[in-house]
């Protein structure tokens, strides 16, 4: 029978206070999550359980793997109907993405987090924990993937992103805006992650750096890259997928040795293409094997190949696992 929601803890501001002299924010003594619970239990059987105190800056994929094991361990249990992690908002979609790529239950699994810590006035991190405990009670929250729950709105992990540094309304889903809303009486979904894919990972640590171009960019800055132990590199590239010159004979040794090297666009929205037949054009890095990825941000393409390196799909097969 599925009964209990658990609440995972992993940090963030959600779990932080606000010192009243100086208004800086860290982590607090005691885990103030904890004095919730009751008012938690009015709307569904829960257990909270402490996994780290971190705030999400010190989360590295190591740690998102480590979680994804025990969401993983706790799924299985047949008493638990589903899984709420509470994670700092700074890497939280990295987090939410590399659960998406790996868990393969079909319960509701929910990350949250607060950007007010728990002190504060109008402090969001109570609400957003209640409203992903009623989401994760929801039985058409089932087979979704990860799920992130933040200022009333369901976003799917794959296409969230954080978008202001101090805003409650900060995570927005840019192509595909909020897949469901909450209100204080009903949860609604009005759309369905279009694609759920799941990779078996081993736990293996790689190096994959992220790279933002920009105008005038120095080659030297890529070539460091070539004698460091790296095992991919995914680029933030101009508009629809153009790169400057200069860095076309870097990009060729990567790819000469191996080292899949991944682009996405750093604009905030829309697609990569093998569009522009210039030099350091699409249509030439296309030719050149470079591997376009849409629908996702530079971030969560790092940890998408973080995930397919620790999966063991073959290099020249992971095209089509970039594509929308
Ligand atoms: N710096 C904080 C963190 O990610 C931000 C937050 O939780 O909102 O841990």
């Amino acid at each position: 029978m599925n009964e209990k929601i658990i609440i995972l803890n992993t940090g963030g501001t959600i779990a932080m206070e606000s010192d009243e002299l100086s208004s800086a924010v860290k982590p607090g003594i005691h885990q103030p999550l904890h004095a919730l619970i009751n008012r938690l239990k009015q709307y569904a059987p829960v257990e909270m359980q402490d996994l780290y105190n971190l705030p999400s800056p010190h989360i590295t994929p190591q740690r998102m793997k480590e979680l994804s094991q025990t969401v993983h361990h706790l799924s299985e249990d047949e008493q638990v109907q589903g899984i709420v992690i509470t994670h700092g908002t700074d890497t939280l979609e990295e987090t939410a993405f590399l659960l998406d790529l790996t868990l393969t239950t079909d319960k509701p699994v929910i990350v949250t987090g607060a950007m007010r810590s728990n002190n504060e006035l109008g402090a969001d991190g109570p609400i957003n924990l209640l409203e992903s405990v009623r989401t994760a009670t929801h039985k058409k929250s089932w087979n979704r993937g990860t799920l992130i729950v933040f200022n009333n709105e369901i976003h799917a992990a794959r296409y969230v992103t954080k978008t202001h540094t101090s805003s409650v309304a900060t995570f927005k889903s840019p192509s595909t805006g909020p897949i469901g809303s909450i209100t204080k009486r009903d949860i609604s979904y009005f759309q369905s992650p279009f694609r759920q894919e799941v990779y078996q990972i081993q736990g293996n640590h790689h190096n994959v750096p992220l790279v933002k171009l920009v105008a005038g960019f120095d080659p030297s800055w890529l070539e460091f890259f070539l004698n460091q132990p790296i095992q991919g590199i995914v680029l933030e590239a101009f508009g629809a997928g153009n790169v400057p010159p200069a860095i076309l004979p870097a990009i060729n040794q990567f790819i000469k040795k191996n080292i899949p090297v991944v682009m996405v666009s750093r604009c905030y929205n829309g697609y990569v293409q093998d569009l522009y037949d210039y030099e350091g054009g699409g249509n030439q890095l296309k030719k050149m094997g470079v591997i376009f990825c849409n629908g996702l941000n530079g971030q969560k393409a790092r940890i998408k190949l973080l995930v397919l390196l620790d999966a063991q799909i073959k290099i020249e097969d992971y095209s089509p696992h970039f594509s929308f």
